[in-house]
């Protein structure tokens, strides 16, 4: 679909001076040109390429914030099966995690990015990652390994004065295990050797999602005055 987009990744810059090709159409630039992300265009490919630019709305936010959502879920599911089969501890899914998020809000905000997208992105690959302490925890307590992740945090010692209602009982225990969830990279660090390297595996996860959702970066500069000598001859 968008085979046709001018292709301006690589700057080259003509060999001889004089002759100004368009660094997409390798026609010469007749007349005007501009510098895009500094390789040379003509005013007409400039043009398709200006058209062709994904134009970031809220509309396209929201839509690479869905898919961002989805996309961590994703990544939580593929940090917990694997923690659970494998029983590794480092977690080298973050850089997996990392790259799905990324990928899927570009996909859904359609080849938008941006400042806002990043910080998006970086919120949902931490979110997925640490969060997915949570399943790994349950398994192991069910496999007899290690205490339940409640019990780390210290009891209060008064007893309820009257009985709470069930749904406040089960809403703080599900908020409790989300702030637990939210802090295991950190909590991770009581084992200094692993604490560490999880928590550098999870930035280098993060980074990718941030460049990943990075504006695209087109920088055009002009027009400035094309100096081919011999223009051709224009058309009839
Ligand atoms: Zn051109």
């Amino acid at each position: 679909m968008s085979d046709n987009v001018p292709q301006f990744g690589i700057a080259e810059y003509p060999s001889a001076p004089g002759t100004d090709t368009c660094m997409s159409c390798r026609q010469p630039a007749v007349g005007s040109y501009y510098r895009v992300n500094g390789a040379l265009a003509c005013a007409r490919c400039k043009e398709q390429l200006e058209a062709q630019l994904p134009k970031d709305s809220h509309a396209a936010f929201v839509r690479g914030l869905m898919f961002g959502v989805g996309g961590a879920i994703l990544g939580l599911i593929l940090y917990s099966v694997f923690g659970i089969v494998t029983g590794i501890e480092i977690g080298y899914i973050s850089l997996a995690v990392g790259y799905i998020v990324g990928k899927a809000m570009r996909m859904g905000s359609r080849g938008n990015g941006g400042r806002r997208y990043q910080l998006a992105a970086v919120i949902l690959t931490y979110a997925a990652v640490s969060m997915s302490a949570i399943p790994i925890a349950i398994s192991q307590y069910a496999n007899g390994k290690m205490a339940p992740p409640q019990a780390q945090v210290a009891k209060p010692r008064t007893p309820d004065p009257q009985p709470a209602k069930p749904q406040t009982n089960l809403g703080a225990a599900l908020a409790g295990l989300a702030v637990l969830g939210l802090a295991s990279p950190l909590l991770e660090l009581q084992d200094p050797f692993h604490g560490m390297i999880g928590l550098v595996i999870l930035l280098v996860g993060i980074r990718i999602a941030w460049r990943l959702t990075a504006s695209p970066a087109i920088d055009i500069l002009g027009p400035f005055v094309a100096t081919n000598p011999a223009a051709p001859a224009a058309a009839p």
